[in-house]
């Protein structure tokens, strides 16, 4: 059984400028202990799909339809408190820029004996112990002198590892990662990314990695979910993905992926995410897709099988057509 599933998930934004339909009928499922990578360009609804499943879309965003189910449980028919329960404990997230999260005030030691205490339920003599192993946990050198660092004495690379000792402190069975090594040196990010993969492998935490790096996501991830204008447009097995790509969107963003010694996000592919208060009528891709013919302007695809335990939502798949 799915630990995850999202079904037909909107969560609009009401602007000044009319209803962006950030998310507009989003499917994708996650397995226990898998890592799921949900890519594609700024702008595609990817951080939004992490603040939905935690309930934590600000106005002038809501979430207007659609289910998730996190094990077993519609999350969008919880209470307010009892959605605060599962936060923390049962899902965690953690943010790109960590030293924004922490607060300036508060030494390493304080933050995380608040979070054992709160998320975890340990008292007493016992929390300075399990943040003493959290911090071994995300290998942070010299665990015992960091308890009394503040966050201006870490580096982002350090500041990450304390977000994550405190995000995995309760032993929750998902963990969102939105962006979690920009901004951080390349050497670091393959730590980080080395630490989530070791943290799923012992803990069997789920996670969903929310990426515009497709080597970071192919590095880590089990499967892979591309996201474009609000929708999923192609879902499966990390290696199929990468290696034949079914979705003339996801082909175009592998195909412009920097290569390797470039640095940076995705190089821009032709054409420019939609503004989604007036979206593209039929397929959302259909005026970048080189590929796109009169039906495509009309209707929206399905998400369809292509194989491979894949889908794609695309119309040159049906009927066991293959591009
Ligand atoms: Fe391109 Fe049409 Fe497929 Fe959309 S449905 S990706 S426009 S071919």
């Amino acid at each position: 059984m799915s630990l995850l599933e999202v079904e037909g998930l909107r969560t609009y934004f009401f602007t000044r400028r009319g209803v962006a339909k950030v998310l507009d009928g989003l499917n994708f499922s996650l397995a226990e202990g898998q890592i799921v990578g949900l890519v594609g360009e700024t702008g595609s609804g990817k951080s939004v799909t992490g603040f939905s499943i935690l309930r934590l879309v600000q106005r002038p965003g809501k979430i207007v339809g659609g289910q998730i189910r996190f094990a077993g449980r519609d999350l969008l028919k919880l209470s307010e408190a009892e959605m605060a329960r599962l936060r923390g404990r049962d899902i965690a997230m953690i943010f790109q820029n960590p030293r924004m999260a922490l607060n300036p005030l508060i030494s390493v030691g304080r933050f995380l004996s608040h979070v054992i205490r709160y998320r975890a339920g340990i008292s007493g003599g016992r929390v300075r112990e399990e943040a003493l192993r959290l911090l071994r946990e995300v290998q942070i050198p010299d665990p015992e002198r960091r308890l009394s660092s503040y966050p201006h004495q870490l580096s982002g690379g350090m500041a990450q590892r304390v977000m994550i000792a405190a995000a995995v402190a309760a032993r929750p069975r998902l963990l969102i990662a939105d962006e979690p090594t920009t901004g951080l040196d390349v050497t670091v990010q393959a730590q980080i990314v080395r630490l989530l993969k070791r943290l799923r492998d012992e803990t069997g935490t789920a996670q969903i990695l929310i990426t515009h790096d497709l080597g970071l996501a192919s590095e880590v991830c089990d499967a892979i979910a591309v996201m474009y204008a609000g929708e999923i447009v192609e879902f499966g097995p990390t290696a199929s993905v990468f290696q034949s790509p079914k979705h003339p969107y996801t082909q175009g963003l592998l195909a412009s992926r920097p290569k390797l010694g470039d640095t940076g996000e995705i190089p821009a592919l032709p054409g420019s995410v939609p503004d989604l208060t007036n979206p593209p009528t039929g397929c959302r891709f259909h005026p970048r897709c080189p590929y796109a013919f009169d039906r495509c302007a009309r209707e929206r695809p399905a998400p369809r099988p292509v194989g491979d335990g894949r889908v794609a939502a695309c119309f040159l798949y049906e009927e066991g057509d293959d591009a």
